[in-house]
């Protein structure tokens, strides 16, 4: 037996072991996190080539990033001295690829096939409806995009989808057209990549057999995040054993934990796990149990928490690792508190000589990480931010920003080209190219070269220089949030993306955007220091940054580095300081490739990675849990499987903080803090409470956020009273003034809640319609819980926000 002898085997328990080592047939094997499922994936491979029961081309191995890929390949080699190139490991889509390169003409694709990402493709939805003279407010093309690709998901052509009703058809008509389109242009999206090769498989059985000889063993990594294509992908490499017939002899080894279960929004099936079982008759399934990540503080915590899930398949963990330091967790005043409390934790924790890309920042929604990266960007940290766009180079952001530019520079051709038809106003390709062949010839900017567009092209493009006339004529002598709200609503951007099935998100980093705005005027001086930053160096920054090399193939690619003014700050306005600090924000800070940063992520893009020191910023109820999931049980379960990913990168020190105000999207929120922490081990906790409130120095007059400003430890301790004469910390938000201004709690008004009752129905000027659902606190601290139609869940505080009643 090779077995024992191998080295590979050296380091691994008794379980993964055996699990390496395992026959040459089907397995199973389910574990929780940090148990050493993907290095027992790894460790087989180099087991199996090592032992000559397979040659580096037998290999198909599936993971769930091109990083994980790149690291297994690395692993790989280091392990053994081998030909990496002829194995195929990578992730779903990088292997469709491959195999479409191969199989182009079989696929009926151009060599040169060109792939479509996400933005991509909405794009390619667009412009077919418009062509095709599509009601975008019955069929909004976003819409359309989440339906063809969950028909793709679902392996599902135009031909094959049940026409269920009228609207049904319509899409699917749309759907057949866009596919026609693509094929027409030799493009192909990412269901596409999968589909079209699950298809080449299963109609040519040449093919097929082919490489269900040459792929002796099939290794799928997070195999619970699979979806039914997928899994139906690796079937056609592995038929599974029909009775009566042996099958091709190969072996699947999947590798899987139904906690760390969290695309089920995208079709991810857990189920595939049961199915495969079933199906492929699996004799070995094998559980590990023992977690080499985590300190034993952080694992019960993890464990604690999932144990409120039900339907679970059921496993424990237990580390040798010993206790570790306690979970740490913090209440802070603001969201601005909360990333002030970071940075210098984390600065002490450079001090014990913490490497930073070993800290990591997580949390639940994109529109989160602006207020740490800028708290990073104030402190001088370089910090790197994965699986998602930083908030400036958001598409919704950059689009913002062109209007707002424009309204400063009329001339920046890049911002015109931006937005000259976003949201779209029927100004098609054709006129935009004669504009810019008259542009061109007379050697001047595209605003100006409009009066020369002639025809109905010619009246829409002078429209929409007018509408940035008109805007710059309206926002003079604003404060820089009344002209970023007027450009908001006046482009039609929010309008446009509240219309979008799935804007909601855009429309909440485009209300971001007037937080941004609002904390940067508050900073003092902040302008006068932004100095400005030449465009190629700029430029060279954004290719350096690792969103743009290509470590998440979902995030598209940044298409041209932003502008930046020629000017310092001394003589700017408050807008072009504004803008850049945008520019410089997003450049200039993210980290260099090679350098040591924080790594900054959604809990999603931190699936199967792992950090000395994690804090899960954001613990509030409607934040984590996100208030769209919180209404039924399976999306609170989700979220409750999120938690364990998100606890489970810890190695060593976990910091979980929740804050009693946030701003987001652009609105104050008062939130209770997570019911996650009822669901946590007491003993594993350790609170961390300031020693006061802050803001008790009652400097937050002009500009609002004294503590926040004044850098360094902000906005704690900064009274001149004894800690102990402060009165209690937990209600911090209503004996301190508001650190922004926006309470005005020193001054209140007559105690509006009196007329405010629980069951009322009430309407507010941006929520709209609601009902009260409960009444906190009373005076100038009171505040109600309303349900918005349109809006779900929120706290308002009554001092501030405006309800009305409302009659039945
Ligand atoms: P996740 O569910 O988060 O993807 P996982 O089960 O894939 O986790 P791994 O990432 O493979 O777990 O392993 C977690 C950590 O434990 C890694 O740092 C790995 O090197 C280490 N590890 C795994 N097995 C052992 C072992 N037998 N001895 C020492 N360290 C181990
Ligand atoms: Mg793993």
């Amino acid at each position: 037996q090779p077995v024992a002898t191998s080295p590979l085997l050296a380091g691994l328990n008794a379980e993964q072991g055996a699990a390496v080592s395992l026959p040459p047939e089907h397995a199973l094997i389910l574990a929780g996190a940090g148990s050493g499922k993907t290095r027992v994936l790894t460790t087989r491979i180099a087991w199996l080539l090592q032992t000559g029961q397979v040659t580096p081309g037998g290999i198909l191995a599936v993971t769930f990033t091109n990083k994980a890929a790149k690291e297994m390949m690395t692993r790989l080699t280091s392990m053994l001295p081998i030909n990496a190139r002829g194995m195929w490991i990578g992730t779903f889509h990088g292997l469709c690829n491959r195999f479409l390169r191969a199989h182009y003409k079989l696929a009926n694709l151009p060599q040169t096939f060109q792939i479509l990402d996400t933005q991509d493709q909405l794009s390619a939805v667009k412009r077919l409806c418009k062509q095709f003279n599509v009601d975008d407010e019955r069929f909004p093309p976003k819409q359309i995009q989440y339906f063809i690709s969950g028909c793709k998901e679902d392996g599902q052509r135009p031909g094959d989808v049940k026409l269920r009703d009228e609207e049904t058809r319509k899409k699917v008509e749309l759907y057949a057209l866009y596919e026609a389109q693509c094929q027409r242009e030799g493009v192909v999206d990412f269901g596409e990549l999968m589909l079209r090769s699950y298809e080449v498989l299963r109609d040519n059985d040449a093919v097929r057999e082919n490489y269900q000889r040459r792929f002796r063993h099939i290794l799928i990594d997070e195999f619970q995040d699979t979806n039914r294509l997928q899994y139906a992908w690796i079937k056609m490499f592995s038929s599974p054993p029909v009775e009566g017939l042996s099958g091709p002899g190969n072996a699947v080894f999947a590798v899987g934990d139904d906690d760390q279960s969290i695309y089920a929004f995208r079709g991810a099936r857990v189920g595939n796990m049961a199915d495969f079982v079933r199906e492929y008759r699996v004799q070995h399934q094998i559980k590990l149990e023992q977690n080499y990540r985590s300190v034993s503080n952080i694992l019960d915590s993890a464990n604690q928490l999932i144990s409120h899930n039900s339907h679970r398949l059921g496993k424990n963990l237990r580390t040798d690792a010993g206790a570790g330091e306690p979970v740490r967790v913090f209440e802070a005043t603001s969201d601005f508190a909360e990333a002030q409390w970071m940075v210098d934790e984390m600065k002490q924790l450079a001090r014990e000589d913490i490497p930073k890309s070993e800290m990591a920042v997580l949390y639940r929604s994109n529109a989160q990480s602006r207020v740490v990266e800028t708290a990073l960007f104030n402190a001088g940290m370089p910090y790197r931010v994965y699986g998602g766009l930083r908030f400036f180079e958001r598409a919704e952001i950059k689009h913002a920003l062109a209007y707002l530019r424009l309204l400063e520079n009329p001339n920046d051709d890049t911002s015109f080209m931006r937005v000259v038809n976003f949201p779209p106003r029927g100004i098609g390709a054709r006129s935009i190219e004669q504009l810019q062949d008259v542009a061109r010839s007379s050697g001047c900017s595209l605003n100006d070269a409009v009066s020369a567009v002639t025809g109905r092209a010619g009246v829409a493009i002078s429209n929409f220089v007018a509408k940035i006339q008109v805007m710059r004529e309206q926002t003079e002598g604003n404060t820089l949030r009344e002209i970023i709200e007027l450009v908001l609503a006046h482009s039609g951007l929010v309008e446009h993306y509240r219309n979008e099935r799935e804007g909601q998100d855009r429309v909440e980093n485009l209300e971001e955007l007037v937080n941004a705005a609002e904390s940067f005027v508050s900073i003092e001086g902040f302008g006068r220091d932004a100095v400005a930053m030449p465009v190629d160096e700029l430029g060279q920054a954004l290719s350096q940054s690792p969103v743009s090399q290509g470590l998440d193939p979902s995030v598209p690619a940044i298409d041209e580095p932003l502008a930046s003014e020629e000017e310092t700050g001394e003589t700017l306005s408050p807008l072009v300081s504004f803008l850049t600090h945008a520019a410089l924000e997003s450049g200039d800070n993210q980290a260099q490739a090679g350098q040591d940063a924080v790594q900054l992520m959604t809990v999603h893009a931190s699936k199967g990675l792992e950090f000395d020191c994690v804090f899960i910023t954001g613990m509030e109820e409607g934040l984590f849990p996100h208030e769209n999931s919180m209404s039924d049980r399976d999306g609170l379960e989700e979220e409750r499987r999120l938690m364990y990913v998100a606890i489970t990168r810890a190695r060593k020190r976990l910091y979980l903080s929740h804050s009693q105000t946030r701003m987001l999207h652009g609105q104050t929120r008062y939130n209770l803090k997570s019911r996650f922490f009822e669901e946590l081990p007491e003993e594993c906790l350790k609170w961390i409470t300031p020693k006061q409130p802050a803001w008790s120095d009652g400097a937050a007059g002009a500009g609002g956020n004294a503590g926040w400003q004044g850098g360094g430890r902000g906005g704690f301790n900064r009274g001149g009273a004894p800690a102990a004469l402060q009165p209690a910390w937990s209600p911090g938000w209503a004996s301190g003034s508001d650190p922004r201004g926006l309470g005005g709690k020193s001054n209140p008004e007559p105690d509006r809640g009196t007329d405010i009752k629980a069951g009322l129905k009430v309407f507010h000027n941006k929520f709209g319609e609601g009902k009260v659902l409960a009444l906190e606190g009373a005076g100038p601290d009171a505040r109600a819980q309303v349900s918005f139609t349109r809006h779900g869940v929120k706290w308002l505080a009554l001092s501030v926000a405006k309800l009305t009643p409302v009659d039945d």
